[in-house]
């Protein structure tokens, strides 16, 4: 039996003999297009080959791709434990064409692999071509059926329709028919009794779609319609692990070996066996799949966080967690301890698991721990909220309720409902939809955005970058398209060339005009999607076809630039002071100030980092020349010992950037010389997740205005002091001056108190048994409050009314002895909330002692009056 790994192999090396030429797997988390966040299929890394927005670089290519299924156009998540054949992350093996074979070769090399190479029995196979589509003004693909006429009976071609036999990437873009082939793997008795051809594409777990062949050949424009593409492609895309499950001869994604060490950690961690029941196989599938999906992407460099990419990732993980919590008995992380297994199945293909082990193991420990927190509050609250219902007398919880549970907790629904169930209630599932409803309303509304096609000026097959060496220069429009977000309208061009830097790699994109005699245009941002450098505009040019004179703003481009080459610097440091495992995690440059992420457990100590400021600040001085090679081989960059990061996408030929040791690959803009930066000052270091740390940090005017800050400062405390000469000495010497008078004011208070007692004593009136005292005084809270306990604790039959006068506020103090309270029904706290109104104010307290504090004074003779009178 062939093992995953040699069936990968044998896939890559079946297409390397046509002439294929293998391609590492794109990252998973997309960085640089903001219409996809994760690769979910095979063909994204290519879309602008496919776009014709940059010339193919081969026209034949093979992969095995990391793709995430769990947003957007193609979102399995909910099927994913359930069944035993959707992943959400997985493999994608595929083959492709740029402009070069097309339907015959594709199917007849499909066929060959999986019969002829594979082995597959042919009678277990069933292929589908798109039957047409009126809406779309296509006919049957007849040319796929003929090419699978010569494989197959035709009786096991089947007629798909658009949803499954014609592939879109998302709403737009390049799109194309499709040809499936299925495969039953059902026992001869029940493929006897029931045809395969009746069970393909109807979610029967053992016929299913294991290789999906696109001819790609049409574009989808925002409105609706398609457009030829300027060439015809092929694009393939086969689930790797389907296909050892196939070739394995088992009936489940999850009994290959790719899972199998996984299921059986995660069946002794809970002591129950993979195969006792419905729900905790499930459990235990959602949980091997779902480890996979967030290691693969920490490893990436994509950490849970509370938004974007990193909010999918965190409820893949909690969804995980919650599956072991519920079935499995999970009080205590598990699925950190399970890196380890995935590591020895993957490793070997997916180097960045080894390397990333121990960072990927923090991070996910600590997102369970978190998590299990979030879950035991929320059972808590859970908990309230039954007791509510049942008190009322209902049924049901609340489904608004239900919905914060969901929305604040992340507590799932069928987990609130179970456990519901368990006390006898239900829950309000109308109620709930209702509110998820109005939620996703309010996100659609903030996300709504709607982009027009482009309308394209002039031929452009891609657009040169200018901006290394200069910031101005004549530029031409290629194409412009408008786009609408949340009711504003602006401008997307794409220039011949452009000196605009584009937003990517953690740089922020530039901002500057263009201009010609009839008009000035601002760009007010630059962006990039994919490879295309898109130019932000609030209005379009009255006449597109003219030649513009493009202007970068300089001030800004050079303090970004300072930051940029600071961080280089500061990477480099950081290594040196804190050792090679520190890797960057996150980068974000602009003109203000540079921010960087990256892998640490400890937090630094002062020390340590006052060592990386020299460090940068020396290099700074050494003023090193930016050494720069715009297209070197990838081999010979890594042999320099360019810093590359995981998770980014780097070509055949890279950029590197060198200023003395450090050595990275980077397409960002940087300084001519160290020198330019300045000085080079950390602001703040902290901690973003479990063994990632970040540091921010400023440079030039930036770095000299703060320095200068804090010496401002330090003077006027200096002033302040009365300009000793050593500053610390003379605060020291005040702090324990403080120290003497504080004790000197507390000994006089306890004597002025003593005094103030005697004299409050001496005025006491006797009437109908009470003994009255009723005065102004001037006193902070806490004195007061020791005086009417003390004269509480000395007095029987006390009624005692402070008046007192704090700050310029008026406050009302009621005490009364315990006995009158019981034998004349008196209340403190209902007397000063009645007399408090005197001096607008309010307040309360027990019925023996209560304070009101106000706002008007003039009306304190008549709060103490009002007090009184409750006598
Ligand atoms: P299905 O109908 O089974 O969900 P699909 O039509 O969504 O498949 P494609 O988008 O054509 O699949 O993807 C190509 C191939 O990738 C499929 O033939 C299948 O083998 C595999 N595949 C698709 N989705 C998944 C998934 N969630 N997990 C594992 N493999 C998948
Ligand atoms: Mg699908």
């Amino acid at each position: 039996m062939m093992t995953s790994r040699e069936i990968r192999n044998a896939f890559l090396n079946f297409f390397r003999d046509k002439n294929h030429q293998t391609v590492p797997s794109a990252p998973m988390v997309v960085k640089g297009d903001p219409t996809l966040m994760f690769t979910n299929a095979g063909m994204n890394q290519f879309k602008d080959w496919f776009l014709g927005n940059e010339p193919a670089l081969y026209q034949r290519v093979a992969d095995t791709q990391k793709c995430l299924r769990v947003s957007g156009k193609h979102n399995d998540l909910e099927e994913v434990g359930l069944d035993t054949y959707h992943h959400t992350m997985f493999e994608m093996l595929g083959n492709w064409s740029f402009g070069d074979y097309f339907k015959q070769e594709a199917i007849d090399w499909a066929w060959e692999f999986l019969v002829e190479k594979m082995g597959i029995s042919e009678d277990r196979l069933y292929a589908t071509v798109f039957e047409g589509s009126s809406e779309d003004k296509l006919s049957r693909d007849d040319e796929a059926f003929e090419i699978w006429a010569n494989h197959l009976p035709e009786d096991r071609i089947l007629n798909g329709n658009k949803k499954d036999n014609f592939w879109e990437m998302g709403d737009s873009g390049p799109c194309g028919p499709c040809s499936e082939i299925h495969i039953d793997l059902r026992s001869d008795e029940e493929r006897e009794k029931v045809p395969g051809r009746e069970l393909v594409n109807k979610d029967n777990p053992l016929v299913i779609e294991i290789w999906n062949l696109v001819f790609i050949q049409f574009n989808r424009k925002a409105n609706g319609s398609l457009e030829n593409l300027p060439s015809k492609n092929v694009d393939t895309g086969m689930g790797f692990e389907r296909l050892c499950m196939v070739l394995q001869g088992v009936t489940s994604n999850y009994d290959t070996d790719i899972f199998q060490d996984t299921i059986k950690k995660i069946a002794s961690i809970s002591g129950i066996k993979y195969g006792a029941g419905h729900k905790t196989d499930v459990a235990m599938r959602v949980i091997a799949d779902h480890l996979r999906a967030v290691s693969f992407a920490i490893a990436e460099g994509q950490l849970p966080s509370n938004n974007k990419a990193g909010y999918v990732i965190r409820r893949i993980l909690r969804r995980a967690v919650r599956y072991g919590y519920t079935f499995l008995n999970f009080r205590d992380p598990v699925i950190y301890r399970l890196v380890d297994v995935l590591k020895d199945t993957m490793g070997d293909a997916f180097p960045e698991l080894i390397s990333q082990q121990q960072l990927v193991e923090r991070v996910i420990k600590e997102e369970e721990e978190s998590f299990l927190r979030t879950l035991a509050t929320g059972i808590g609250l859970l908990d309230e909220m039954m007791e509510k219902t049942k008190k009322a007398g209902e049924k049901a919880i609340d489904g608004k309720d239900v919905f914060t549970l969901y929305d604040t907790f992340g507590f799932p629904l069928d987990l609130t409902s179970l456990i519901a169930r368990e006390s006898g209630l239900g829950i309000d599932e109308k109620g709930f939809a209702k509110e998820m409803e109005a939620q996703k309303k309010r996100s659609r509304n903030a996300a709504a955005q709607e982009t027009h096609d482009w309308v394209e000026v002039r031929k452009n097959e891609s657009t040169v970058f200018l901006g290394y060496d200069k910031l101005e220069a004549e530029v031409r429009i290629a194409r412009y398209r408008k786009v609408t977000k949340s009711k504003r309208s602006f401008y997307q061009l794409v220039f011949d060339q452009t000196p605009f830097y584009g937003e990517s790699g953690g740089q922020i994109g530039d901002t500057g005009i263009i201009e010609n005699d009839g008009e000035k245009i601002v760009i007010f941002d630059t962006q990039k999607e994919n490879n295309l450098i898109v130019h932000l505009t609030e209005k379009l040019p009255s006449i597109p076809e003219a030649i513009f004179y493009a202007k970068v703003d300089l001030q800004k481009r050079t303090a970004t630039a300072n930051n940029h080459t600071a961080t280089h610097l500061l990477h480099a440091a950081l290594r040196q002071v804190l050792g090679s495992h520190v890797e960057q995690k996150g980068s974000l440059v602009n003109a203000d100030h540079l921010r960087f992420d990256f892998s640490h457990f400890r937090k630094m100590t002062d020390e340590e980092i006052e060592a990386v400021e020299r460090i940068v600040n020396a290099k700074i001085r050494e003023n090193s020349l930016l050494e720069e090679n715009r297209a070197m081989p990838i081999d010979d960059a890594r042999k320099m010992g360019a810093m590359m990061l995981f998770g980014e996408k780097y070509g055949e030929s890279v950029r590197v950037v060198k200023f003395g040791e450090s050595v990275e690959l980077c397409g960002g803009t940087h300084v001519s010389a160290t020198g330019q930066i300045g000085l080079f000052k950390i602001v703040s270091e902290s901690a973003i997740a479990a063994g990632v740390r970040r540091i921010e940090a400023i440079t030039a005017a930036h770095a000299e205005s703060y320095v200068n800050d804090q010496i401002k400062t330090l003077k006027s405390i200096q002033d302040i002091l009365k300009g000793p000469k050593d500053i610390l000495a003379g605060i020291a010497g005040i702090l324990s001056e403080n120290v003497v008078l504080v004790k000197q004011i507390e000994a006089f208070n306890l004597e002025r108190l003593k005094i103030l007692k005697a004299n409050l004593k001496s005025k006491i009136l006797f009437e109908n048994g009470v003994n009255i005292i009723s005065e102004k005084v001037e006193l902070d809270n806490a004195m007061i409050k020791d005086l009417a306990f003390q004269l509480k604790n000395e007095i029987e039959n006390l009624f005692l009314v402070l008046g007192t006068e704090n700050k310029g506020k008026p406050g009302l103090t009621v005490m009364i002895s315990e006995s009158l309270v019981q034998e004349r029904e008196l209340n403190a706290g209902k007397i000063v909330r009645e007399a408090g109104k005197a001096i607008k104010g309010g307040g309360g307290g027990q019925p023996f002692y209560a304070t009101a504090g106000g706002k008007d004074l003039s009306g304190l003779e008549a709060a103490m009056e009002k007090a009184l009178s409750f006598l």
